[in-house]
């Protein structure tokens, strides 16, 4: 009994040292932020999210570091959401990231409650790399709260291309830091069910400067505010040297700093911006073919 109410009394204290620690600590500095981070592929596997014989991908350590290197996040990895991507879970999770493919094996249930409940609260933010528009390509809501779905990538990842910055914001800084446009090796998507009035373009390919062109604007990144919570699409990522790329990196931080709402960026939808790609690309095809 004695042992009993020690650890009791003991129990007691803890908390509450516990509890004026967390007081100062949030006083002084913002809380480090949680980053669940899933890369399961049931589609295409990407080389970047192959584990192989070590315990983590390159993607995936890639997270991990800039979360420490940033000092603003800590994530926790999965390629297994059966298991992992359970709402008793993800109330633990700031921003949820997906570099996946395919139909994933979230019961729908959670999803409706992720895309409905979770996301749509403040604080909480997606993070979609690289294929995470290569996933649920025939479940609307997914793809409408990412803005748009996977439609071939005629630009491959030996292709160098030429990216346009378009707008301020956290996430584009790093990039607009060496100029307006930037060339870079990697996949580039095309996009269906694309939804320029739901979503603030920051990034697009700039059709005139590279050499393969199609006749429709493709939108590289962008942002969308979603009930209170905050979404954004890098489409760069798919090769390796691209996820090692220090202004990639410092891209992404940007982009979680701000889906966090640690700093506020407009994500007002610039439907007139996409329109003016457009018209642009269809230019630029057109007089490529002429
Ligand atoms: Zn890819």
């Amino acid at each position: 009994m004695r042992l009993f109410l020690a650890a009791l009394l003991y129990s007691v204290g803890f908390t509450a040292v516990a509890h004026t620690a967390s007081c100062c600590l949030a006083a002084d500095a913002e809380p480090t932020a949680r980053v669940l981070f899933v890369t399961q592929s049931t589609g295409f596997v990407h080389s970047t999210v192959n584990r192989g014989p070590n315990p983590l991908s390159h993607a995936e350590r890639v997270m991990k570091e800039i979360g420490v290197r940033s000092g603003l996040f800590r994530v926790d990895c999965t390629q297994d959401v059966a298991t992992d991507f359970k709402p008793e879970l993800l109330e633990n999770y700031d921003v949820v990231a997906f570099y996946t493919t395919g139909e994933l094996p979230i019961p729908v249930e959670t999803r409706e409650w992720f895309l409905n409940e979770w996301l749509a609260e403040q604080g909480h933010g997606f993070l979609g790399i690289h294929c995470a528009a290569d996933t649920y390509g025939e479940y609307e809501p997914y793809w409408d709260m990412i803005g748009g779905t996977f439609d071939g990538h005629p630009w491959t990842s030996e292709a160098t291309v030429s990216i346009r910055v378009h707008e301020d914001h956290p996430a584009t800084a790093p990039w607009a830091a060496a100029g307006k446009s930037f060339v870079i090796t990697d996949e580039i998507y095309q996009f269906k069910n694309w939804q320029p009035e739901k979503v603030r373009v920051l990034m697009s390919l700039d059709m005139a400067a590279t050499e393969l062109k199609r006749p429709r604007h493709v939108p590289v990144l962008w942002v969308k505010n979603y009930g209170e919570g905050r979404v954004m699409h890098m489409s760069l990522g798919h090769r390796e040297d691209v996820l090692s790329n220090p202004t990639y990196q410092d891209s992404l931080i940007g982009g979680v700093e701000w889906l966090l709402g640690r700093v506020d960026a407009d994500a007002t939808p610039n439907p007139e911006l996409s329109a003016r790609e457009q018209e642009k690309a269809e230019t630029a095809a057109a007089g490529a073919g002429g």
